[in-house]
């Protein structure tokens, strides 16, 4: 079952929220028809939206890349309860060529835009550059630079051979102000020592075992466990509201051309129809 597992670690001086989002990231791939580099970025982003959701404690969380790669942009959205949805702009890049092997090859160079939302009038908004286009780097780079908290962030997704999703998950550990060297360096020792994250996930099956690999001898304590899922909840009265806000003329031109008109929901792909008449 998809979860995220919040936990301290070294006397309460780490943080640690591991993830494990297979059924999650395999619901988008079935939604979106998404292929494999998509998969993989996608994958990386809802999971770790839906990780920094519990982290920060805010009503609803996007983490945004925008990139001049060829695809574009990848954009998650997670509530308060790790209810995830997202999109990437452009799932279809055959023409770049065979040579793809990484994301970095289709976002770099971008930038990486977090936004959250607290309830108050504004929400808040972090931009950073993208260091490599992984997600799991620019992650921890976001954090080191906006917030200058060291932060060790992993994400992945592991395939067969057929390109079917076998697991999906990953890790952001943060240490707390004024935690000594000693445990920054060890921490970052340990993490390097894990190799592959996906198949590390793959292998250890669940976030409580991938805790126990990690901080074993370190005190862990698990303070909790959360849902996580992919889910939108648009309508088709959600829809043509939004519609209807955003160029309310153009649609009009549109719906006196045609009986019916379609639209469709970028978050879970979801084809919405309507008569014209309910427009005009
Ligand atoms: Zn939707």
């Amino acid at each position: 079952m998809d979860r995220i597992v919040t936990a301290l670690a070294y006397d309460k001086k780490v943080r640690v929220f591991i993830a494990l989002s297979t059924n999650t990231v395999n619901e988008a791939i079935r939604l979106h028809r998404l292929n494999l580099m998509s998969a993989m970025a996608l994958g990386r982003l809802l999971t770790v939206t839906a990780i920094m959701s519990y982290m920060t404690q805010s009503e609803s969380i996007a983490v945004q890349v925008s990139s001049e790669g060829p695809m574009k942009g990848v954009l998650a959205i997670s509530d308060e309860k790790g209810k995830v949805k997202g999109y990437v702009t452009n799932n279809d890049y055959t023409t770049y060529g065979e040579n793809i092997t990484s994301l970095g090859q289709l976002l770099m160079p971008g930038k990486l835009m977090i936004s959250r939302d607290f309830g108050l009038k504004e929400p808040y908004t972090g931009i950073t550059r993208l260091i490599t286009g992984e997600i799991a780097e620019d992650i921890a780079r976001y954090y080191m630079d906006s917030e200058q908290t060291p932060t060790a962030c992993a994400l992945g997704t592991y395939f067969d051979d057929k390109g079917k999703l076998l697991s999906a998950g990953g890790y952001i550990i943060q240490v707390l102000p004024g935690t000594e060297d000693r445990i920054l360096n060890e921490i970052e020792q340990r993490v390097s020592l894990t190799g592959n994250i996906s198949k590390l996930i793959y292998d250890l099956e669940t976030p409580e075992n991938l805790l126990n690999f990690l901080f074993s001898d370190r005190n862990p304590e698990i303070t909790g466990t959360h849902g996580i899922a992919f889910k939108c909840s648009c309508s088709k009265e959600k829809i043509l509201d939004k519609l209807l806000t955003i160029d309310k003329e153009q649609l009009n031109e549109v719906a006196k051309q045609q009986s019916t008109i379609e639209a469709v929901c970028p978050y879970c792909n979801s084809h919405y129809h309507y008569h014209s008449k309910d427009i005009l």
